[in-house]
């Protein structure tokens, strides 16, 4: 079968791998499990093995035919020709845990749907590329520690799982690979009086990344009342840059912003 690069079909080859994503998985016995684009299936049937249910959103129509050949007797198996970006994940019932080798072109923006269903999910065990997954784990002080990891660590909490070798797709995509499991939070990890403001607050510190707190939060003074010696009053020195303060950190400079709303 052609495989079409738009829709990031780089499938995974080596069943041992798609092995040890599935046990990480840790599928709940009798549970739904949700795959995002199960392609030609290589985790799909060992997901079916463990599963209750399993939903399969699949938006390549060749690829939908082709699952049904192999799978459609299953009746845990319930496939949907569906946009994973536009897919109503609340229509699943119940809780349930996804589980995905993401096409690369639209993981961010799939990520961040998921999270948006978070309540509704147990946990996930997606692949994505490595240096997505950098981001996503990364911690305060490094390179690649920004608002996506905020975003991220604010709502999940987050593990590196495995590392896999672009050698093991079919095409070879053009980067590594890596397996991460999310699991929504329950509770924020910090006390946040306005999501909004925290949001705002953290996307204008890591707005010129090598920039000082003291310039980039200037954008800010149209909306707060707030004073270098009240930020610095609060811990937090307005010359450190917004790469080393931690989710604690960024919550308490919301929350003094907050306070001072215009
Ligand atoms: N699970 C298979 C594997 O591990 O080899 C295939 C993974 S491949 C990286 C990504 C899959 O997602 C492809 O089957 C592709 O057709 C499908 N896909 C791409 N965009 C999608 C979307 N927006 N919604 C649902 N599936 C999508």
């Amino acid at each position: 079968m052609r495989k079409k690069r738009s829709l990031g079909q780089n499938f995974l080859t080596d069943p041992a791998i798609a092995e040890e994503i599935v046990a990480h998985a840790q599928i709940e016995d009798g549970g739904t499990v949700i795959e995002i684009g199960p392609g030609p299936g290589i985790l799909t049937g060992l997901l079916l093995e463990r599963c209750g249910k399993l939903i399969a959103l699949e938006i390549d129509p060749k690829l939908c035919h082709l699952l049904n050949k192999r799978f459609k007797s299953n009746p845990k198996f319930d496939l949907h020709q569906r946009d994973a970006l536009v897919y109503d994940y609340s229509q699943a019932g119940g809780r349930f845990q996804v589980v995905s080798n993401l096409p690369y072109y639209a993981a961010m923006p799939i990520l961040k749907r998921l999270i948006h269903y978070g309540s509704h999910i147990a946990n996930m065990t997606l692949m994505l590329q490595r240096e997505v997954v950098d981001r996503l784990v990364a911690q305060p002080g490094s390179r690649d520690y920004g608002s996506l990891t905020v975003f991220t660590q604010f709502h999940c909490e987050v593990e590196r799982i495995m590392e896999v070798g672009k050698k093991n797709f079919d095409p070879p995509p053009k980067v590594d690979s890596s397996v991460i499991r999310l699991v929504p939070r329950s509770a924020p990890p910090v006390e946040v009086d306005n999501l909004k403001t925290f949001f705002h607050v953290v996307h204008a510190a890591f707005f010129h990344k090598r920039k000082m707190l003291k310039n980039n939060l200037k954008s800010l003074a149209k909306h707060f009342d707030f004073t270098w010696q009240g930020i610095e009053d609060a811990g937090i020195d307005p010359a450190r840059r917004g790469e080393t303060l931690s989710l604690e950190e960024f919550a308490t400079l919301s929350n003094l912003m907050e306070s001072k709303t215009q």
